[in-house]
């Protein structure tokens, strides 16, 4: 992947968010923008300058019924476009995309916080490997199964509602609607109010793209009403949902009113298990680049550090001087690697996790709950690790989304596998050990979607997704796609 990101890295940020793409107005419905009659607007906020900066739209019921309908219409005729014909939208739109990664990157920096330089990386990364993956599945030779006299009919769910938050605001929407669109299902997005932008450049590239019309339409707005709107409308037959375990468990009530499916990738407090001394160095570097990516605000992020119980101040050590090697600052600069979080209150509430975290008593050993020095503005939150953290701790039970660290001591394999397990998520693991096949042991044992042993690499190809109340269904590679899809048995007679 790096030598097909290469070209990225040299661009330059003159490719600069224009005043249009600052100031939306519209949403695309039908094939087309249309401005919502009472031109209510909300403002996204820089979490930076902690000022307004843009403005995104919002819409009414009538707009969600509109978006739905067109999806709805257009459901018949590009379930049955032939595969190839879909292939090559779905080209177009990487192509038009591409030409919007510094903006994306830009805009994602500016309402959500990512350091843009990794933001144009992981924008880039990402949205394409799952854009190429489809492509690749709609151009390989597609035979339908039979069994017996029986035909295994794969076929399209319908209209799919893709509900998005704010933390990787792009790709997440690509990735819901490059899967939705690979099976045959027409989508209506809705991103967060919070950080709408890059979301209206990835609608940008697809209206360049000019798909059929009404098979992606893109509305926005808030949560309880538009969102809802949406989850709740009768022709919306799948809610493809990204966001917090409140939320997720709230459409799934919502979706069961009428039977509608869920997908749903919701939170997590992942661990990373270190089985010995030797493999410290790696598995402390891996984890803390996962904990503070994205400024911790990142769903899959390893945010426990289970080692063995003599080596908990060694590691705290050693993260320690990761976290203080961060250059916390602007994310508009190139340099930055840790910006801001999103807002007032997603700091507020990451601090508060801070502050209980002393009062339970674990060991505070970089970090806290002040702001870090010398920066007077943006919602800066100080990297922070704690040790001799117990696992019953709110601060290792729950997700504090913020770059927050838990060290936590085992006895041994099967009580670091239990310390893994041991809270109500399940979305992500890791394991390191100088035996790989006790490594493959643990990491066969850590009850999570997905989970990485002695450094393997995430594989945007493979399924992803959470197992206990980190989610249902799977995103990402031929699985991302089926669960837009629905078989049915059609038996032919003599
Ligand atoms: P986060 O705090 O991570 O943004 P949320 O679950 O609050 O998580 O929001 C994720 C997405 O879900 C956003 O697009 C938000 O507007 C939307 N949302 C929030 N509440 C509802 C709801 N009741 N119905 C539908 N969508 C909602």
């Amino acid at each position: 992947m790096s030598d097909q990101l290469s070209h990225i890295d040299k661009r330059t940020t003159a490719n600069r968010l224009q005043e249009s793409e600052l100031r939306r107005t519209a949403v695309f419905i039908d094939g087309n923008w249309i401005e919502p009659p009472d031109g209510r607007t909300i403002d996204v906020v820089d979490c930076y300058t902690e000022t307004a900066f843009a403005e995104g739209p919002t819409v009414s019921v009538d707009e969600v019924d509109r978006a739905v309908t067109a999806a709805a219409t257009a459901g018949s005729g590009w379930a049955h476009t032939p595969r190839s014909v879909r292939a090559s939208m779905l080209q177009r739109v990487r192509e038009c995309l591409d030409e919007r990664v510094d903006r994306i990157a830009e805009a994602w920096a500016r309402e959500a916080g990512m350091p843009i330089a990794v933001g144009r990386r992981s924008t880039a990364g990402l949205a394409f490997a799952v854009l190429d993956e489809m492509i690749d599945i709609l151009e390989r030779p597609h035979v339908e199964e039979r069994l017996d006299r029986t035909i295994v009919a794969q076929e399209p769910v319908g209209v799919v509602a893709a509900i998005t938050p704010w933390n990787y605001p792009m790709s997440q929407i690509a990735i819901k609607t490059a899967s939705a669109l690979a099976a045959g299902c027409t989508v209506v997005a809705k991103p967060s109010e919070v950080a709408p932008l890059s979301a209206f450049l990835f609608a940008d590239a697809v209206a360049d793209a000019d798909l059929p019309p009404g098979v992606f339409n893109l509305i926005a707005g808030e949560g309880h009403d538009v969102g809802q709107a949406l989850a709740s409308h009768p022709l919306v037959d799948a809610i493809s949902f990204t966001g917090s375990t409140a939320t997720g468990r709230h459409l799934m009530r919502t979706a069961s009113d009428r039977i509608a499916r869920v997908t749903l990738e919701l939170g997590g407090k992942s661990a990373m298990v270190v089985l010995d001394e030797e493999s410290l160095e790696a598995a402390v570097a891996r984890t803390m680049s996962s904990c503070f990516m994205n400024n911790g605000q990142t769903c899959t992020a390893l945010t426990r550090l289970v080692v063995p119980e003599r080596l908990v101040d060694e590691a705290a050590g050693m993260a320690a001087a990761i976290a203080n090697s961060q250059i916390l600052g602007d994310p508009l600069d190139e340099a930055t690697t840790m910006g801001p979080l999103v807002s007032a209150t997603q700091r507020e509430r990451v601090r508060h996790y801070i502050r209980h975290g002393i009062q339970e008593g674990a060991q505070l050993i970089l970090g806290g709950a002040d702001a870090p020095e010398g920066l007077n503005h943006g919602y800066f939150v100080a990297p922070t690790i704690f040790s001799h953290v117990a696992t019953d701790m709110q601060i290792a039970q729950e997700e504090i989304f913020g770059p927050v660290l838990c060290v936590l001591g085992h006895s041994g394999s099967d009580h670091a596998v239990a310390i893994a397990n041991g809270t109500r998520y399940g979305l992500a693991g890791s394991v390191w050990g100088t035996d790989a096949s006790e490594a493959l042991r643990v990491g066969r044992a850590i009850r999570a979607g997905t989970v990485s042993v002695n450094g393997g690499a995430f594989n945007p190809r493979a399924p992803y997704g959470g197992l206990r109340q980190s989610g249902l269904g799977r995103e990402l590679g031929r699985w991302g796609m089926d669960e837009f899809t629905e078989p049915r048995a059609i038996s032919v007679g003599d």
